[in-house]
């Protein structure tokens, strides 16, 4: 035992017995002096901090960002610049799933992407598909309702969530991804990330280019069927967690290649679609993908609390050469993701050593709860700017070129003159026979339980991406559920009740 180290007080002083607990004879009662069970107890009582709203169930790990390609006419951040060689933090999750959540359930899945790059941080904050359910962060809290528990019987609620799908026909494209095998991959090595939002290139000229990141499995795709989850997940709710981890363990580093498409700025006015709407793509033969690197994940963090349950990812998060877009949902992200981890982990969650940047930063923040860092001014008599003792002073090279915006302040209907079953029906025509017998499947599944009437919009929904997706659903409602098509009046019943 000589060389183990000594158990202390947290405030230093050796603790003689971790073992019994002082009380007024051997039976007890406890004595209210025995301020280390009391210390064990309240500390016990404050291990849990508030889980995300959403992606609370995540996995994640360090690795490189290697740039191979050269882009640097579109932007100067150094970390794109070929050579370069960044480290970076990845973590990936579920949506909809509280901590406690099966990994290997149908839902999208978080891409967040911490860059230390020597500029500063840079997140890229995405998911495993390239488009999301809305266009207007107006409607993030509705939608994200949908997927959590029902207020009365606190069980989550396909009713709600094909209610609000079914009269937010913007959320089609998502819903045939989720719907579709890559809803379900069999762990994060086995999935995409994209950016999915459209961000911005700048480069010295002061020149702005649109830019969408995508992150191609080097490994392939690998996906679960339902029948095949509900065994993994019979088996085990952590398969994710197993699978990340033990692969790193084993050093077998999970690769991904990275990718741009570049959109010329002034291209934004032209394009058939909103290029800023986050339900959209930008076509591969219009903007080709442009290959500029590698990312690989080959470590493990010591502590998933500290590393990776207080990682805190934000789109507010840019350095020099590279900024925003007008993307409507991406502008409420990087006010709500920052505003988030101020509830969530406390006003300096920056400063925890996970989120700290790796380069030298300076910043006039004050106080605070739990500010441990004293002042990062450059000088103590420096705690306000201008001042003339020597803090830190703004860096005018970093100046970002105008983002060139107009139009007058209104509250624009997004769903009017927005086409939104064409590139679903692209997708839907890439699936073969097996993929699109299971989407219909997995549609018909997910709706167990939904009254007719929102079967009913939905379906003429997806008629419309095209005839083959609407009646292959309505065979599959009809074989699942005995549900018959158009047979159901607006009586809310359920297809189980209406086939009794
Ligand atoms: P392309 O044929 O050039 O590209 C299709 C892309 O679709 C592929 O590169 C692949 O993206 C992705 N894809 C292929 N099979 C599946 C599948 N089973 N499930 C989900 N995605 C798949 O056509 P477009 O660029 O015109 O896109 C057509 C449709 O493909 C879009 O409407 C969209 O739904 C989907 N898609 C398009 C992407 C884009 O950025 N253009 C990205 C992802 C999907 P990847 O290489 O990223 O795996």
């Amino acid at each position: 035992m000589a060389d183990r180290p000594t158990l202390t007080t947290t405030a230093g002083a050796p603790i003689p017995d971790n073992q019994n607990t002082m009380t007024a004879g051997e039976r007890g009662p406890v004595l209210l002096q025995d301020y280390q069970l009391i210390e064990k107890l309240a500390h016990q009582n404050r291990e849990r901090i508030p889980e995300r709203v959403v992606h609370a169930k995540g996995w994640g790990a360090y690795g490189t960002l290697k740039i191979t390609g050269d882009i640097s006419k579109y932007t100067k951040a150094k970390a794109l610049q070929p050579g370069s060689e960044t480290p970076l933090l990845l973590r990936f999750s579920t949506v909809a799933g509280e901590q406690g959540a099966a990994d290997a359930e149908r839902d999208v899945r978080g891409f967040a992407i911490k860059f230390y790059t020597p500029e500063g941080n840079w997140d890229l904050v995405g998911n495993n598909t390239p488009v999301f359910f809305v266009r207007d962060p107006y409607k993030f809290p509705d939608f994200i309702h949908t997927q959590k528990r029902h207020p009365k019987t606190n069980l989550r609620s396909p009713t709600a969530m094909w209610d609000f799908w079914s009269l937010s026909p913007e959320s089609l494209h998502q819903v045939t991804i989720l719907m579709s095998d890559r809803g379900l991959p069999v762990a994060p090595m086995f999935m995409n990330g994209y950016g999915s939002h459209t961000y911005s290139f700048w480069n010295d000229a002061g020149e702005r280019f649109w830019v969408k990141f995508h992150f191609k499995t080097v490994q392939g795709h690998k996906t679960l069927t339902n029948e095949e989850a509900e065994s993994v997940v019979g088996k085990t709710r952590e398969s994710y967690q197993e699978a990340l981890f033990n692969t790193i363990e084993n050093g077998e580093f999970p690769k991904w290649k990275v990718q741009v498409q570049i959109m010329p700025e002034l291209d934004a006015e032209k394009t058939p679609y909103n290029p800023f709407d986050l339900t959209k793509v930008w076509p591969h033969a219009d903007y080709p993908p442009i290959d500029i690197g590698e990312l690989e994940l080959n470590r493990n963090p010591e502590n998933y609390f500290a590393e990776i349950e207080q990682a805190a990812f934000s789109p507010s998060n840019v350095v020099p050469g590279i900024g925003f877009s007008p993307d409507k949902m991406l502008q409420a992200r990087v006010f709500s993701y920052a505003d988030a981890h101020r509830y969530r982990l406390g006003t300096h969650y920056e400063a925890l050593p996970v989120n700290a940047p790796r380069c030298p930063y300076h910043h006039y923040h004050k106080d605070g709860q739990m500010n441990f860092f004293g002042q990062k001014t450059g000088n103590v008599d420096a705690y306000y700017e201008p001042n003339s003792f020597g803090g830190a002073v703004e860096q005018p090279a970093a100046k970002e070129p105008p983002l060139k915006i107009s139009g007058d302040a209104d509250r624009y209907n997004h769903r009017v003159g927005n086409d939104d079953y064409s590139q679903p029906r692209a997708l839907f025509n890439l699936f073969d026979d097996g993929q699109k017998n299971r989407l219909f499947n997995n549609i018909a599944a997910a709706m167990a339980g939904v009254p007719g009437e929102i079967i009913e919009r939905q379906l003429a929904h997806f008629d419309k991406v095209h005839e083959d997706y609407g009646a292959g659903v309505r065979q599959a409602l009809k074989e699942q559920h005995g549900y018959e098509a158009n047979a159901i009046p607006v009586t809310g019943k359920t297809p189980q009740e209406a086939a009794e």
